[in-house]
């Protein structure tokens, strides 16, 4: 690169001799042509250097970057050969190392939340429990009533512990990939009639108001576990029978196709959830009001694991929500391209 000037100068002082002291034709030809060769050798040089030299050596800049553990990098350009292809490639990498560095630091700042979190929710009712039974041991509880009082309290966090490690115990298996679906295609009408027809019996039972309408003018079918897509659906409801009014409860289900999908809505009029708190609400551990909830066996597990059962599936699972009024639940799972049956029982979900 030096000597490019040096070259340069040459050149000038050759033409400069060819005009200054002309000698026979001949020679002045052959001088014209070795003096345009160099020029085209020189222009070439600088065209490889800007096109392939200095890209290369900021390519290798950025490698080392990305060896120094900087995936930041991005190496602007307007290249248009294969190494500009191969800055794009470069470029592209980087990003994915930072999105993928990205991801490793919020699953290891969920991972040490879900711990504290775990530890937290298996502290208080142990601690409960602990202190009801020194209680009773201790001759506070003076009256049967008043002992009896103490162990139902003991019962309910008892069970609470175990609901919470059951749901635990599901998330560990999902999160795992350990989960095991047992797919079935089975025609979703007659799958939802049937489960319909049972929450429409509890529901019956518990004195609470329960509507069901399949709007699908043909029963198509579907690829899933009952099991899980049940327990998803179970989830929801059961929320709306947790934190719904003890008198009035009300819930209205409606089945229908959109774009491939099968959808089931589930629509309740359980006092809405605020708007900054809905898009929280699939997230683990995520309770509204934790401290009212707990008497309600809220583990703040049941939407994060019907959201994790059904997009296991290839679905989804939307919320909307209106304070005062109620809200509403969407499943979706994609449409099977089968149209045959693959097991006729499917009552027993
Ligand atoms: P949990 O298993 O403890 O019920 P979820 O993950 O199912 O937890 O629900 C998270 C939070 O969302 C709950 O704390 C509850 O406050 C709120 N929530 C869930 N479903 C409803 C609903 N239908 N109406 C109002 N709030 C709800």
């Amino acid at each position: 690169m030096i000597l490019r000037p040096v070259f340069f100068l040459v050149i000038l002082m050759l033409i400069y001799s060819m005009i200054r002291f002309p000698v026979s034709r001949v020679l002045t030809v052959l001088f014209g042509v070795f003096i345009l060769t160099q020029i085209f050798q020189l222009l070439w040089m600088t065209h490889l250097e800007k096109r392939i030299f200095k890209p290369i050596s900021r390519l290798q800049e950025g490698v080392i970057e990305i060896a120094r553990g900087n995936y930041q990098v991005k190496i602007e350009h307007n290249v248009c050969n294969e190494i500009g292809f191969l800055m794009d490639s470069f470029n592209h990498m980087a990003a994915k190392l930072r999105e993928n560095e990205i991801r490793e630091q919020e699953y290891e700042e969920n991972r040490k939340a879900l711990i504290a979190n775990i530890s937290h929710d298996l502290k208080t009712p142990i601690t409960a429990i602990q202190g009801y039974m020194e209680a009773i041991e201790d001759g506070v509880a003076m009256s049967p009533e008043k002992t009896a009082q103490y162990l139902q309290v003991i019962r309910k966090n008892t069970e609470y512990l175990n609901r919470l490690i059951d749901d635990l115990f599901l998330f560990a298996k999902l999160d795992m990939q350990q989960v095991e679906f047992r797919m079935e295609t089975l025609p979703v009408g007659a799958y939802m009639a049937d489960l319909m027809a049972e929450f429409s019996f509890e529901f019956q039972e518990k004195g609470f108001g329960f509507h069901y309408t399949n709007q699908m003018t043909e029963d198509d079918y579907l690829d899933f576990d009952r099991k899980r897509v049940y327990q998803a659906i179970r989830n929801i409801i059961g929320n709306a029978i947790k934190y719904g009014p003890q008198a009035g409860l009300k819930l209205d289900t409606r089945l229908y196709k959109q774009n491939g999908y099968v959808c089931l809505e589930i629509t309740d009029n359980v006092p809405g959830i605020p708007a900054d708190q809905l898009p929280r609400i699939f997230e683990r551990f995520y309770r509204i009001d934790a401290e009212r909830t707990k008497d309600l066996m809220s583990t703040g597990l049941g939407l994060s694991i019907a959201k994790e059962l059904i997009e296991a599936h290839g679905g989804r699972i939307t919320a909307t929500s209106a304070i005062g009024e109620g809200s509403c639940f969407t499943l979706m799972l994609p449409l099977s391209d089968k149209k045959e049956p693959e097991d006729e029982a499917y009552s027993n979900y």
